[in-house]
């Protein structure tokens, strides 16, 4: 398996020097399995990037595009993506099944004439949509499962293994806490309750969905001090991706999802605390802040 990140910011693109290092593209990353099998981890502003490699390669382009939730910065990358325009192309696009409006339709929606001057049904490549619920399925040689994260909506994770290996790609997720979560308003009640009626600790089901993954990339929005601010707004702290790491006994973690105000000399202190925790607790997995353009073959 190989992944590249085309996008590793959270929430809203950044730019300028003092990101250079780390990227200012919202999430997306390109992997593949060992058959070829494209898979595209949402369709954040990175997507365009991809979209434009893919298109230099000259080939035909059938790729699946698994949507962690339609929140902006998941998904605003898609209208420029160069293959959706190219005839005989194949976009499978996947994501969290609504009761109230379908993922085509939310897809379609940031492209009316309103916000956009190419329509969803313009677009030359075939495209489906394939909404899932916390699912188990197979893409070419890969086993895709979902499971709901607590985010603000319907969010999912995504884990696949193929050939031996295995990611787990959770982009969005809060540590769950009953006291804290009492105060959430845009959350969803049924996956609330999914967390608390989890026994012991709540954020067991994400442990057990992770656990032993080869490569964990996990929401690491905030610090520690940050996130008593942002309590219910659906993202972690280093220290809880680090959690996460060590309960499901991962391989590699990829901290992720960045805060877009944060420098490239803010996240190198963020790695360097983090190397801190992991030598006091003795863990013994790699732990790096997604760049970028970073590539791992695995
Ligand atoms: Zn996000």
């Amino acid at each position: 398996m190989k992944l590249k990140f085309w996008g590793v910011r959270g929430s809203i693109p950044t730019s300028g020097p003092a990101y250079v290092r780390y990227g200012g593209n919202t999430p997306c990353i390109e992997v593949h399995t060992d058959d070829g099998t494209l898979l595209i981890l949402d369709a954040g502003t990175g997507i365009r990037g991809l979209g434009e490699d893919l298109a230099a390669a000259g080939k035909s382009v059938t790729a699946s595009i698994l949507i962690t939730h339609p929140h902006w910065d998941h998904i605003q990358g898609f209208p420029f993506f160069k293959p959706a325009f190219v005839p005989g192309n194949a976009i499978t696009i996947i994501g969290p099944q609504r009761s109230d409006i379908t993922l085509e339709r939310i897809i379609a929606d940031q492209m009316t004439n309103i916000y956009f001057p190419v329509q969803l049904h313009e677009l030359k490549a075939t495209i489906a949509f394939h909404s899932v619920l916390e699912d188990d399925f197979m893409i070419g040689s890969a086993r895709i499962r979902t499971m709901y994260m607590n985010h603000p909506g319907y969010t999912v994770g995504y884990r696949i293994d193929a050939d031996g290996k295995s990611l787990v790609y959770i982009s969005d997720n809060e540590v769950f806490s009953t006291e804290m979560m009492k105060q959430a308003t845009n959350f969803e009640p049924s996956i609330l309750n999914l967390f608390q009626s989890t026994n012991g600790d709540a954020n067991k089901r994400i442990y057990d969905f992770a656990q032993g993954a080869d490569v964990l990339i996990h929401d690491a929005t905030y610090t520690p001090q940050e996130y008593k601010d942002k309590v219910t707004w659906g993202h972690s702290h280093y220290q809880f991706a680090l959690q996460v790491a060590r309960k499901a006994a991962v391989k590699r973690l990829y901290l992720f999802h960045h805060e877009p105000s944060r420098s490239d000399d803010a996240m190198d202190a963020i790695v360097g605390r983090c190397a801190e925790i992991m030598n006091d607790a003795r863990d013994a997995f790699i732990c790096d802040a997604a760049r970028e353009g970073d590539e791992l073959t695995w």
